[in-house]
């Protein structure tokens, strides 16, 4: 196996893949059909207020995984930061994830650490095995917190009933019993000073690597001899052929403004009643910049239509089913390798697309060396 290799895709994954294969002598091409690098988590600086804008929402970066920090800073000057996070629900504001304080604040109460955990086990269901979103809150924190916090954010960030949801997706959030308002509990944490699409050309900028820009790359064209590393959505590889796996994509409202909007990088909107998720302020990711005016956005949810752009996989029963004929399909293909958010379906944060893409050139390299067929998925979607 020497053919070419096509690596589909410059976000995270494709950047990675494509750095270390370079960097082992591999040269590679990677194809992307937007007019940038990054994929969603690229970054551009706003002319009118000169603050750093996540274009396609807010990423922090965070990991416990130390080769994957190292990596990464190799890249990109990563500037102390820690995430914190504040709600608005029923008019008063709370602190994010659901913490010591949040829980005193919202019962008015002054309770220690001891005293909150005994108190919420008299609130929580005490359900051993919950099997969707809504057990796994009642369990965790009973349903004074669940309808205060979760239970309109949830039905407005996914659109369906909460107990059609998997536990999974409230299990990325902690509670904690002390006042420990870090939104993530990771070591290693921080924001690009330059931004992530500054961090991901540097990646791509190896002699070894060709980048082409806004190409459409359609399977059928590749080399016979090729191999092709495909990080765009699975459905997308077979022409949608058995239809579409079902995504919510998000919009963003942008306003301009003078001086602070919201004194905070992230507030949450927890009632059902008003529209939007969240509101961004950007400028409050980069507190090392000086900022007169400010951009914010109001993020809103919805399905994700032809044409958009997807965000967060739905994986519900009948998505889980249709994934699993994608599958089969892509069981059956030979010289190409599906990678990434997109490829596998899953909803994952930066480090572990990254952790992957590391993983996977080392599989594809062992291969090539012997002769041997490279995996078809670098990380099982199912
Ligand atoms: N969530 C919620 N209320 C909040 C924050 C999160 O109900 O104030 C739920 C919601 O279902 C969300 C999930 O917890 O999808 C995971 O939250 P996370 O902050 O990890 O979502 P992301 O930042 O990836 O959109």
């Amino acid at each position: 196996m020497t053919g070419p290799v096509l690596i589909i895709g410059a976000g995270l994954s494709g950047a990675v893949l494509a750095r270390q294969l370079a960097d082992a002598g591999q040269p590679v091409t990677v194809v992307e059909a937007r007019n940038h690098v990054a994929g969603n988590c690229h970054t551009a600086r706003d002319a009118e207020t000169g603050v750093l804008h996540h274009v396609y929402g807010p990423h922090i970066f965070h990991t416990a995984d130390t080769g994957v920090w190292d990596y990464v800073n190799r890249f990109a000057r990563f500037m102390e930061y820690r995430h914190r996070v504040l709600t608005t629900s029923g008019g008063r504001v709370f602190s994010m994830p659901m913490n010591l304080l949040t829980i005193n604040q919202f019962f008015g109460r002054t309770m220690s650490p001891a005293q909150a955990q005994a108190f919420i086990a008299t609130q929580a269901s005490g359900q051993p095995d919950p099997q969707n979103f809504e057990e796994q809150a009642l369990a965790m924190i009973g349903p004074d917190l669940y309808a205060a916090f979760f239970e309109g954010y949830t039905t407005k960030q996914w659109g369906v009933d909460p107990t059609a949801l998997p536990a999974s997706i409230l299990k990325r959030l902690p509670l904690r019993f002390s006042y420990d308002d870090s939104y993530f509990a990771h070591p290693h944490q921080g924001i690009p000073r330059d931004g992530y699409t500054a961090m991901v050309t540097a990646m791509l900028d190896h002699p070894d690597i060709t980048l082409v820009l806004e190409t459409h790359f359609d399977p059928a064209s590749a080399p016979a001899d090729a191999h092709v590393f495909w990080s765009g959505a699975l459905d997308g590889y077979f022409g949608h052929s058995l239809g579409r796996l079902g995504y919510r994509t998000l919009d963003f409202a942008h306003q301009r403004l003078s001086g602070d909007y919201q004194g905070c990088p992230v507030m949450n909107y927890a009632d059902i009643d008003v529209p939007h998720t969240r509101i961004t302020e950007y400028k409050h990711f980069a507190p090392w910049e000086d900022h007169a005016k400010t951009l914010i956005s109001f993020e809103t949810a919805r399905d994700c239509a032809e044409g958009d752009i997807p965000y967060y996989p739905i994986r519900l029963v009948e998505e889980k089913a249709m994934l699993a004929q994608y599958v089969d399909l892509a069981a059956g293909t030979s010289g190409v390798t599906f990678t990434g958010r997109l490829a596998t379906y899953r909803y994952i944060d930066m480090d572990v697309c990254i952790r992957e893409a590391l993983d996977l050139a080392e599989v594809f390299l062992r291969a090539r060396a012997v002769g041997a067929k490279p995996p078809v998925f670098s990380h099982a979607p199912l």
